[in-house]
Protein backbone atom coordinates (compact mmCIF):
# COMPACT_ATOMS: atom_id res chain seq x y z
CA UNK A 1 0.00 0.00 0.00
CA UNK A 2 1.43 3.35 -1.17
CA UNK A 3 1.04 6.47 1.31
CA UNK A 4 0.38 8.72 -1.08
CA UNK A 5 -3.61 8.56 -1.62
CA UNK A 6 -2.57 9.84 -5.36
CA UNK A 7 0.05 6.99 -6.37
CA UNK A 8 -2.15 4.58 -5.00
CA UNK A 9 -5.11 5.79 -7.34
CA UNK A 10 -2.56 6.05 -10.05
CA UNK A 11 -1.66 2.27 -9.52
CA UNK A 12 -4.94 1.21 -8.58
CA UNK A 13 -5.87 2.33 -12.52
CA UNK A 14 -2.45 0.65 -14.18
CA UNK A 15 -4.27 -2.73 -12.32
CA UNK A 16 -7.63 -1.99 -13.23
CA UNK A 17 -6.99 -1.20 -17.21
CA UNK A 18 -4.68 -4.29 -17.88
CA UNK A 19 -5.10 -6.80 -14.62
CA UNK A 20 -2.64 -9.18 -16.80
CA UNK A 21 -0.02 -7.41 -17.38
CA UNK A 22 2.41 -8.50 -14.34
CA UNK A 23 5.58 -7.41 -14.93
CA UNK A 24 4.47 -3.96 -15.71
CA UNK A 25 2.82 -3.98 -12.57
CA UNK A 26 6.09 -4.60 -10.92
CA UNK A 27 7.75 -2.16 -12.24
CA UNK A 28 5.65 0.39 -11.86
CA UNK A 29 4.96 -0.23 -8.24
CA UNK A 30 8.67 0.23 -7.96
CA UNK A 31 8.95 3.32 -9.16
CA UNK A 32 5.65 4.53 -7.40
CA UNK A 33 6.98 3.27 -4.02
CA UNK A 34 9.94 5.77 -4.70
CA UNK A 35 7.94 8.26 -5.74
CA UNK A 36 6.39 8.42 -2.33
CA UNK A 37 9.07 9.58 -0.58
CA UNK A 38 8.73 12.86 -2.87
CA UNK A 39 5.49 13.54 -3.66
CA UNK A 40 3.83 15.42 -0.98
CA UNK A 41 6.62 17.71 -1.61
CA UNK A 42 5.36 18.36 -5.63
CA UNK A 43 1.55 18.86 -5.86
CA UNK A 44 1.98 19.96 -9.02
CA UNK A 45 2.59 16.43 -10.19
CA UNK A 46 -0.97 15.43 -8.92
CA UNK A 47 -2.74 18.68 -10.54
CA UNK A 48 -1.06 18.25 -14.02
CA UNK A 49 -1.61 14.40 -14.10
CA UNK A 50 2.24 13.85 -14.58
CA UNK A 51 2.27 10.61 -13.11
CA UNK A 52 -0.64 9.07 -14.47
CA UNK A 53 0.76 10.23 -18.16
CA UNK A 54 3.70 8.86 -17.02
CA UNK A 55 2.76 5.38 -16.04
CA UNK A 56 0.58 5.13 -20.10
CA UNK A 57 2.39 4.59 -22.97
CA UNK A 58 2.47 7.44 -25.55
CA UNK A 59 1.91 4.79 -28.22
CA UNK A 60 1.35 1.08 -28.84
CA UNK A 61 1.99 -0.46 -31.77
CA UNK A 62 1.37 -4.27 -32.77
CA UNK A 63 1.55 -5.82 -35.96
CA UNK A 64 1.34 -9.62 -37.94
CA UNK A 65 5.00 -10.69 -38.79
CA UNK A 66 4.63 -12.69 -41.36
CA UNK A 67 7.75 -15.48 -42.43
CA UNK A 68 8.75 -17.99 -44.79
CA UNK A 69 10.79 -20.63 -43.31
CA UNK A 70 13.23 -23.06 -44.87
CA UNK A 71 10.66 -25.42 -45.44
CA UNK A 72 8.49 -23.05 -47.44
CA UNK A 73 5.56 -22.78 -44.92
CA UNK A 74 4.87 -19.57 -44.05
CA UNK A 75 4.81 -18.91 -40.32
CA UNK A 76 3.22 -15.67 -38.07
CA UNK A 77 4.53 -13.80 -35.33
CA UNK A 78 3.03 -11.00 -33.37
CA UNK A 79 5.62 -7.98 -33.63
CA UNK A 80 5.52 -4.92 -31.10
CA UNK A 81 6.82 -1.46 -30.60
CA UNK A 82 6.30 0.49 -27.27
CA UNK A 83 6.74 4.08 -28.04
CA UNK A 84 6.62 4.64 -24.42
CA UNK A 85 7.93 8.84 -23.53
CA UNK A 86 9.21 11.10 -25.89
CA UNK A 87 9.34 14.39 -23.42
CA UNK A 88 13.56 14.45 -23.54
CA UNK A 89 14.31 13.15 -26.93
CA UNK A 90 14.10 10.73 -29.81
CA UNK A 91 12.05 7.33 -28.61
CA UNK A 92 14.98 4.89 -27.58
CA UNK A 93 15.33 1.33 -26.60
CA UNK A 94 16.03 -2.60 -27.59
CA UNK A 95 14.71 -4.89 -29.62
CA UNK A 96 13.80 -8.21 -28.22
CA UNK A 97 12.95 -11.77 -30.04
CA UNK A 98 12.04 -14.14 -27.97
CA UNK A 99 9.03 -16.88 -27.29
CA UNK A 100 8.35 -15.07 -23.92
CA UNK A 101 7.32 -11.64 -25.58
CA UNK A 102 4.75 -9.82 -24.75
CA UNK A 103 2.81 -6.40 -24.00
CA UNK A 104 3.62 -6.78 -20.08
CA UNK A 105 7.33 -7.37 -20.46
CA UNK A 106 7.91 -5.01 -23.12
CA UNK A 107 5.63 -2.12 -21.23
CA UNK A 108 7.92 -3.23 -17.87
CA UNK A 109 10.82 -2.78 -20.48
CA UNK A 110 9.91 0.36 -22.26
CA UNK A 111 8.48 1.83 -18.63
CA UNK A 112 12.39 1.37 -17.02
CA UNK A 113 14.00 2.50 -20.38
CA UNK A 114 12.68 6.27 -19.63
CA UNK A 115 14.22 6.19 -16.43
CA UNK A 116 17.25 4.40 -17.23
CA UNK A 117 17.65 6.88 -20.59
CA UNK A 118 17.02 9.82 -18.38
CA UNK A 119 20.19 8.68 -15.86
CA UNK A 120 22.50 8.73 -18.88
CA UNK A 121 22.39 12.51 -19.33
CA UNK A 122 22.00 11.94 -22.72
CA UNK A 123 18.58 13.01 -24.83
CA UNK A 124 16.80 9.92 -25.45
CA UNK A 125 13.27 9.11 -24.57
CA UNK A 126 11.93 5.66 -23.43
CA UNK A 127 10.73 2.76 -25.42
CA UNK A 128 10.66 -1.29 -26.31
CA UNK A 129 9.86 -3.74 -29.07
CA UNK A 130 10.33 -7.08 -30.40
CA UNK A 131 8.74 -9.90 -31.01
CA UNK A 132 7.54 -13.83 -29.82
CA UNK A 133 9.92 -15.15 -32.41
CA UNK A 134 12.61 -17.34 -31.37
CA UNK A 135 16.02 -17.09 -33.40
CA UNK A 136 17.41 -19.96 -32.00
CA UNK A 137 17.41 -23.28 -34.02
CA UNK A 138 16.19 -21.20 -37.01
CA UNK A 139 18.81 -20.90 -39.83
CA UNK A 140 20.54 -17.49 -41.04
CA UNK A 141 18.17 -17.33 -43.85
CA UNK A 142 14.97 -17.88 -41.72
CA UNK A 143 16.16 -15.05 -39.31
CA UNK A 144 16.87 -12.71 -42.19
CA UNK A 145 13.94 -13.38 -43.69
CA UNK A 146 11.93 -13.02 -40.20
CA UNK A 147 13.72 -9.62 -39.72
CA UNK A 148 13.06 -8.23 -43.11
CA UNK A 149 8.95 -8.83 -42.51
CA UNK A 150 9.60 -7.12 -39.11
CA UNK A 151 11.30 -4.05 -40.63
CA UNK A 152 8.40 -4.19 -43.42
CA UNK A 153 6.08 -2.53 -40.60
CA UNK A 154 8.08 -1.31 -37.98
CA UNK A 155 10.12 1.44 -40.80
CA UNK A 156 6.89 3.21 -41.11
CA UNK A 157 6.88 4.14 -37.31
CA UNK A 158 10.45 5.07 -36.64
CA UNK A 159 13.08 7.20 -37.88
CA UNK A 160 16.65 9.24 -36.43
CA UNK A 161 14.42 12.13 -35.00
CA UNK A 162 11.32 9.70 -33.97
CA UNK A 163 12.32 6.29 -32.19
CA UNK A 164 15.56 4.62 -33.07
CA UNK A 165 15.66 0.78 -31.72
CA UNK A 166 18.62 -1.05 -30.56
CA UNK A 167 19.10 -4.96 -29.70
CA UNK A 168 18.01 -6.85 -26.69
CA UNK A 169 17.40 -10.47 -26.23
CA UNK A 170 18.10 -12.41 -28.81
CA UNK A 171 18.47 -9.13 -31.33
CA UNK A 172 22.43 -8.59 -32.08
CA UNK A 173 24.32 -7.79 -34.89
CA UNK A 174 23.18 -10.20 -37.38
CA UNK A 175 19.73 -9.18 -36.53
CA UNK A 176 20.96 -5.58 -36.45
CA UNK A 177 22.47 -5.47 -40.17
CA UNK A 178 19.13 -7.60 -41.60
CA UNK A 179 16.84 -5.29 -40.16
CA UNK A 180 19.14 -1.93 -41.19
CA UNK A 181 19.55 -3.77 -44.74
CA UNK A 182 15.73 -3.79 -44.83
CA UNK A 183 14.82 -0.21 -43.93
CA UNK A 184 17.79 1.00 -46.19
CA UNK A 185 15.72 -0.80 -49.09
CA UNK A 186 12.54 0.82 -48.43
CA UNK A 187 13.01 4.30 -47.64
CA UNK A 188 15.85 4.20 -50.07
CA UNK A 189 17.94 6.66 -48.05
CA UNK A 190 20.97 5.58 -46.00
CA UNK A 191 19.62 7.06 -42.92
CA UNK A 192 22.49 5.25 -40.43
CA UNK A 193 21.04 7.02 -36.87
CA UNK A 194 17.79 4.74 -37.37
CA UNK A 195 19.08 1.58 -35.33
CA UNK A 196 22.09 1.15 -33.05
CA UNK A 197 24.13 -1.57 -32.40
CA UNK A 198 25.03 -1.79 -36.30
CA UNK A 199 28.14 -3.22 -37.62
CA UNK A 200 31.01 -0.97 -37.60
CA UNK A 201 31.22 -0.65 -41.36
CA UNK A 202 27.91 0.95 -41.57
CA UNK A 203 27.80 3.72 -39.07
CA UNK A 204 28.25 1.35 -36.05
CA UNK A 205 30.21 2.50 -32.50
CA UNK A 206 33.13 0.52 -31.62
CA UNK A 207 32.74 -0.34 -27.74
CA UNK A 208 28.80 -0.52 -28.33
CA UNK A 209 29.08 -4.63 -27.82
CA UNK A 210 30.89 -4.19 -25.09
CA UNK A 211 29.20 -1.46 -23.11
CA UNK A 212 26.64 -2.96 -21.39
CA UNK A 213 28.79 -5.32 -19.56
CA UNK A 214 31.53 -2.91 -19.51
CA UNK A 215 29.40 -0.04 -17.92
CA UNK A 216 28.00 -2.17 -15.27
CA UNK A 217 31.52 -3.21 -13.94
CA UNK A 218 32.55 0.82 -14.43
CA UNK A 219 29.48 1.41 -12.21
CA UNK A 220 30.10 -1.54 -9.69
CA UNK A 221 33.82 -0.75 -9.42
CA UNK A 222 32.59 3.03 -8.51
CA UNK A 223 29.95 1.60 -5.72
CA UNK A 224 32.36 -0.94 -4.17
CA UNK A 225 35.04 2.49 -4.43
CA UNK A 226 32.63 5.11 -2.53
CA UNK A 227 30.32 2.61 -0.35
CA UNK A 228 32.67 0.01 0.74
CA UNK A 229 36.23 1.24 0.06
CA UNK A 230 36.88 -1.85 -1.84
CA UNK A 231 36.65 -3.04 -5.79
CA UNK A 232 36.74 -6.02 -7.70
CA UNK A 233 40.15 -6.98 -7.45
CA UNK A 234 40.37 -10.50 -5.77
CA UNK A 235 36.75 -10.92 -5.70
CA UNK A 236 35.19 -14.23 -6.66
CA UNK A 237 32.54 -13.33 -9.40
CA UNK A 238 29.48 -15.22 -10.48
CA UNK A 239 27.58 -13.63 -13.31
CA UNK A 240 24.26 -15.23 -15.00
CA UNK A 241 23.59 -15.44 -18.55
CA UNK A 242 25.97 -16.16 -21.29
CA UNK A 243 24.94 -13.61 -23.80
CA UNK A 244 26.14 -9.99 -25.07
CA UNK A 245 25.70 -8.26 -21.49
CA UNK A 246 27.60 -11.81 -19.41
CA UNK A 247 30.30 -12.02 -22.06
CA UNK A 248 31.69 -8.43 -21.65
CA UNK A 249 30.61 -8.14 -18.13
CA UNK A 250 33.24 -11.04 -17.20
CA UNK A 251 35.59 -9.78 -19.72
CA UNK A 252 35.50 -6.20 -17.95
CA UNK A 253 35.00 -7.78 -14.39
CA UNK A 254 38.43 -9.72 -15.43
CA UNK A 255 40.51 -7.43 -16.25
CA UNK A 256 39.70 -5.32 -12.94
CA UNK A 257 41.09 -7.90 -11.09
CA UNK A 258 38.06 -10.52 -10.16
CA UNK A 259 37.92 -13.73 -10.87
CA UNK A 260 34.39 -15.15 -12.89
CA UNK A 261 33.88 -18.87 -11.90
CA UNK A 262 30.28 -19.75 -13.58
CA UNK A 263 28.44 -18.48 -16.07
CA UNK A 264 24.90 -20.00 -17.59
CA UNK A 265 21.89 -19.83 -20.23
CA UNK A 266 18.08 -20.92 -19.73
CA UNK A 267 19.12 -24.52 -19.75
CA UNK A 268 21.95 -25.10 -16.61
CA UNK A 269 25.47 -23.36 -16.05
CA UNK A 270 28.88 -24.24 -15.70
CA UNK A 271 31.29 -23.48 -12.74
CA UNK A 272 35.00 -23.51 -13.08
CA UNK A 273 36.58 -23.09 -10.08
CA UNK A 274 40.16 -21.55 -11.79
CA UNK A 275 38.20 -18.76 -13.47
CA UNK A 276 36.10 -19.27 -16.78
CA UNK A 277 38.48 -18.81 -19.78
CA UNK A 278 36.33 -16.23 -21.98
CA UNK A 279 37.95 -17.32 -25.31
CA UNK A 280 36.15 -20.44 -25.35
CA UNK A 281 32.96 -19.47 -24.02
CA UNK A 282 32.90 -16.58 -27.41
CA UNK A 283 34.00 -18.89 -29.28
CA UNK A 284 31.12 -21.57 -27.99
CA UNK A 285 28.32 -18.41 -27.70
CA UNK A 286 29.38 -15.99 -30.29
CA UNK A 287 30.75 -17.74 -33.25
CA UNK A 288 29.55 -21.41 -33.08
CA UNK A 289 25.71 -20.23 -31.52
CA UNK A 290 26.20 -23.43 -29.38
CA UNK A 291 25.18 -24.00 -25.31
CA UNK A 292 26.78 -23.00 -22.68
CA UNK A 293 27.14 -26.88 -21.87
CA UNK A 294 29.68 -27.16 -24.61
CA UNK A 295 32.12 -25.85 -21.98
CA UNK A 296 32.56 -28.20 -19.59
CA UNK A 297 33.06 -31.41 -22.23
CA UNK A 298 35.73 -28.75 -23.64
CA UNK A 299 37.89 -27.44 -20.51
CA UNK A 300 38.82 -30.09 -17.95
CA UNK A 301 38.32 -29.30 -14.29
CA UNK A 302 34.97 -27.65 -15.20
CA UNK A 303 31.84 -28.64 -14.47
CA UNK A 304 28.04 -28.53 -16.22
CA UNK A 305 24.65 -28.42 -14.25
CA UNK A 306 21.30 -28.64 -14.99
CA UNK A 307 19.11 -25.76 -14.69
CA UNK A 308 19.76 -22.05 -14.53
CA UNK A 309 18.66 -21.23 -10.96
CA UNK A 310 21.33 -23.43 -9.49
CA UNK A 311 24.03 -20.66 -10.59
CA UNK A 312 23.32 -19.12 -7.87
CA UNK A 313 24.47 -21.90 -5.27
CA UNK A 314 27.90 -21.18 -6.42
CA UNK A 315 29.35 -18.47 -3.54
CA UNK A 316 30.86 -15.18 -4.73
CA UNK A 317 31.76 -11.38 -3.22
CA UNK A 318 29.66 -10.06 -6.42
CA UNK A 319 26.85 -11.82 -8.02
CA UNK A 320 26.03 -10.14 -11.39
CA UNK A 321 22.86 -11.27 -13.04
CA UNK A 322 22.93 -10.78 -16.66
CA UNK A 323 20.22 -13.05 -18.09
CA UNK A 324 16.91 -12.21 -17.72
CA UNK A 325 14.18 -10.91 -15.69
CA UNK A 326 12.60 -12.17 -11.99
CA UNK A 327 15.47 -14.62 -12.30
CA UNK A 328 16.50 -14.54 -8.40
CA UNK A 329 13.70 -14.92 -6.05
CA UNK A 330 13.69 -14.09 -1.94
CA UNK A 331 14.74 -17.63 -1.82
CA UNK A 332 18.02 -17.68 -3.84
CA UNK A 333 18.48 -13.97 -2.61
CA UNK A 334 19.13 -15.62 0.64
CA UNK A 335 21.00 -18.50 -0.67
CA UNK A 336 23.45 -15.30 -2.30
CA UNK A 337 23.40 -13.77 1.44
CA UNK A 338 24.57 -16.90 3.24
CA UNK A 339 27.06 -17.71 0.84
CA UNK A 340 28.40 -14.53 1.73
CA UNK A 341 28.09 -12.09 -1.11
CA UNK A 342 28.99 -8.60 -0.52
CA UNK A 343 27.21 -6.52 -3.62
CA UNK A 344 24.54 -7.71 -6.50
CA UNK A 345 24.99 -5.56 -9.41
CA UNK A 346 21.98 -6.36 -12.22
CA UNK A 347 23.09 -6.27 -15.77
CA UNK A 348 19.64 -7.64 -16.62
CA UNK A 349 16.43 -5.73 -16.74
CA UNK A 350 14.26 -6.48 -13.62
CA UNK A 351 16.18 -9.62 -12.77
CA UNK A 352 15.73 -9.82 -9.05
CA UNK A 353 12.23 -9.62 -7.56
CA UNK A 354 11.23 -7.23 -5.20
CA UNK A 355 11.59 -9.56 -2.14
CA UNK A 356 15.15 -10.98 -3.14
CA UNK A 357 15.96 -6.97 -3.40
CA UNK A 358 14.55 -6.53 0.55
CA UNK A 359 16.98 -9.61 0.90
CA UNK A 360 20.01 -7.64 0.03
CA UNK A 361 19.16 -4.59 1.29
CA UNK A 362 18.52 -5.52 4.71
CA UNK A 363 21.50 -7.84 4.99
CA UNK A 364 23.63 -5.25 4.36
CA UNK A 365 24.33 -5.88 0.76
CA UNK A 366 25.26 -3.06 -1.39
CA UNK A 367 23.12 -3.56 -4.49
CA UNK A 368 22.90 -1.73 -7.73
CA UNK A 369 19.55 -1.66 -9.80
CA UNK A 370 19.52 -2.00 -13.77
CA UNK A 371 18.11 1.05 -14.20
CA UNK A 372 21.62 2.15 -13.19
CA UNK A 373 23.96 -0.21 -13.63
CA UNK A 374 23.12 -1.22 -16.81
CA UNK A 375 22.60 1.60 -18.60
CA UNK A 376 25.92 1.80 -20.55
CA UNK A 377 24.47 -0.09 -23.16
CA UNK A 378 21.87 2.77 -24.42
CA UNK A 379 24.44 5.62 -23.32
CA UNK A 380 26.88 4.07 -25.93
CA UNK A 381 23.81 3.96 -28.77
CA UNK A 382 23.51 7.51 -27.48
CA UNK A 383 27.24 8.11 -28.56
CA UNK A 384 26.75 6.04 -32.04
CA UNK A 385 24.20 8.56 -32.85
CA UNK A 386 25.91 11.41 -32.04
CA UNK A 387 28.78 9.85 -34.51
CA UNK A 388 25.94 9.21 -36.94
CA UNK A 389 24.85 12.68 -36.80
CA UNK A 390 28.67 13.86 -37.14
CA UNK A 391 29.26 11.43 -39.90
CA UNK A 392 32.38 10.51 -37.85
CA UNK A 393 33.91 7.46 -35.88
CA UNK A 394 35.55 7.95 -32.73
CA UNK A 395 37.89 5.50 -31.32
CA UNK A 396 37.72 2.40 -28.89
CA UNK A 397 39.31 4.19 -26.35
CA UNK A 398 37.56 7.82 -26.84
CA UNK A 399 34.10 5.85 -26.42
CA UNK A 400 35.32 3.53 -24.12
CA UNK A 401 36.52 6.97 -22.30
CA UNK A 402 32.92 8.47 -22.35
CA UNK A 403 31.09 5.71 -21.19
CA UNK A 404 33.56 5.25 -18.21
CA UNK A 405 32.59 8.90 -16.95
CA UNK A 406 28.63 8.57 -17.55
CA UNK A 407 29.02 5.16 -15.26
CA UNK A 408 30.74 7.24 -12.85
CA UNK A 409 28.11 10.08 -13.30
CA UNK A 410 25.59 8.00 -12.93
CA UNK A 411 26.28 6.17 -10.10
CA UNK A 412 27.10 9.56 -8.14
CA UNK A 413 23.87 11.37 -9.37
CA UNK A 414 21.94 8.45 -8.15
CA UNK A 415 24.01 8.29 -4.90
CA UNK A 416 23.24 12.04 -4.18
CA UNK A 417 19.16 11.29 -5.01
CA UNK A 418 19.25 8.58 -2.45
CA UNK A 419 20.66 11.07 0.10
CA UNK A 420 18.43 13.84 -0.26
CA UNK A 421 15.36 11.65 -0.03
CA UNK A 422 16.73 10.15 2.99
CA UNK A 423 17.29 6.84 2.01
CA UNK A 424 21.14 6.97 1.70
CA UNK A 425 22.53 4.14 -0.12
CA UNK A 426 19.50 3.29 -1.22
CA UNK A 427 20.52 3.39 -5.00
CA UNK A 428 16.77 1.70 -6.11
CA UNK A 429 15.17 4.63 -4.64
CA UNK A 430 18.10 7.06 -6.04
CA UNK A 431 17.78 5.65 -9.83
CA UNK A 432 14.13 6.32 -10.05
CA UNK A 433 13.97 9.30 -8.30
CA UNK A 434 17.46 11.16 -9.88
CA UNK A 435 15.69 10.06 -13.54
CA UNK A 436 11.67 11.13 -12.71
CA UNK A 437 12.37 14.52 -11.74
CA UNK A 438 14.04 14.99 -14.93
CA UNK A 439 11.36 13.50 -17.13
CA UNK A 440 9.00 15.19 -14.67
CA UNK A 441 10.44 18.42 -14.67
CA UNK A 442 10.58 18.68 -19.05
CA UNK A 443 6.67 17.38 -19.00
CA UNK A 444 5.96 19.90 -16.78
CA UNK A 445 8.05 22.80 -18.97
CA UNK A 446 6.61 21.25 -21.98
CA UNK A 447 2.62 21.65 -21.09
CA UNK A 448 2.60 18.23 -22.67
CA UNK A 449 -0.83 17.68 -20.08
P1 LIG B 1 21.41 -12.22 -25.18
O1 LIG B 1 20.32 -12.74 -26.02
O2 LIG B 1 22.72 -11.90 -25.79
O3 LIG B 1 21.68 -13.24 -23.97
C1 LIG B 1 20.69 -13.56 -23.05
C2 LIG B 1 21.24 -14.61 -22.09
O4 LIG B 1 20.29 -14.83 -21.06
C3 LIG B 1 21.47 -15.95 -22.76
O5 LIG B 1 22.51 -16.62 -22.11
C4 LIG B 1 20.14 -16.65 -22.52
O6 LIG B 1 20.21 -18.07 -22.55
C5 LIG B 1 19.79 -16.18 -21.13
N1 LIG B 1 18.33 -16.20 -20.96
C6 LIG B 1 17.40 -15.63 -21.75
N2 LIG B 1 16.16 -15.89 -21.31
C7 LIG B 1 16.32 -16.66 -20.21
C8 LIG B 1 15.40 -17.24 -19.31
N3 LIG B 1 14.08 -17.09 -19.43
N4 LIG B 1 15.94 -17.94 -18.28
C9 LIG B 1 17.28 -18.06 -18.14
N5 LIG B 1 18.18 -17.52 -18.97
C10 LIG B 1 17.70 -16.83 -19.99
O7 LIG B 1 20.81 -10.94 -24.42
P2 LIG B 1 21.57 -9.76 -23.72
O8 LIG B 1 22.82 -10.25 -23.08
O9 LIG B 1 21.64 -8.64 -24.68
O10 LIG B 1 20.52 -9.33 -22.59
C11 LIG B 1 20.51 -9.90 -21.28
C12 LIG B 1 19.74 -8.98 -20.35
O11 LIG B 1 20.37 -7.68 -20.34
C13 LIG B 1 18.29 -8.73 -20.71
O12 LIG B 1 17.54 -8.54 -19.53
C14 LIG B 1 18.36 -7.40 -21.47
O13 LIG B 1 17.13 -6.71 -21.44
C15 LIG B 1 19.42 -6.68 -20.65
N6 LIG B 1 20.07 -5.57 -21.32
C16 LIG B 1 20.75 -5.76 -22.50
C17 LIG B 1 21.40 -4.70 -23.09
C18 LIG B 1 22.26 -4.86 -24.30
O14 LIG B 1 22.96 -3.90 -24.66
N7 LIG B 1 22.31 -6.02 -24.93
C19 LIG B 1 21.30 -3.32 -22.54
C20 LIG B 1 20.63 -3.25 -21.25
C21 LIG B 1 20.02 -4.35 -20.71
P3 LIG B 1 19.63 -18.87 -23.82
O15 LIG B 1 20.66 -18.68 -24.90
O16 LIG B 1 19.51 -20.25 -23.33
O17 LIG B 1 18.30 -18.24 -24.16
Amino acid sequence: MLKSEYLQRVYTQVIARDPDQREFHQAVLEVLESLDLIVEKHPEYEKHGIIEAFVEPERVISFRVPWVDDQGRVRVNRGYRIQFSSAIGPYKGGLRFHPTVNLSILKFLGFEQILKNSLTGLPMGGAKGGADFDPKGKSDNEVMRFCQSFMTELNRHIGQFVDVPAGDIGVGAREIGYLFGQYRRIRGSYDAGVLTGKGLAFGGSLARTEATGYGLCYLTEEMLKCMKNDSFAGKTVVISGSGNVAIFAAEKATALGAKVVALSDSNGYIHDPDGIKLDVVKDIKLKRRARIKVYADEVPGSTYADGFRGIWNVPCDIALPCATQNEIDEETAKIIVKNGAMAVAEGANMPCRPEAIRVFQEAGLLFAPAKAANAGGVATSGLEMSQNSMRYSWTFEEVDHRLQEIMVNIFHNTYDASVECDAPGDLVVGANIAGFLKVAGVMLAQGLI
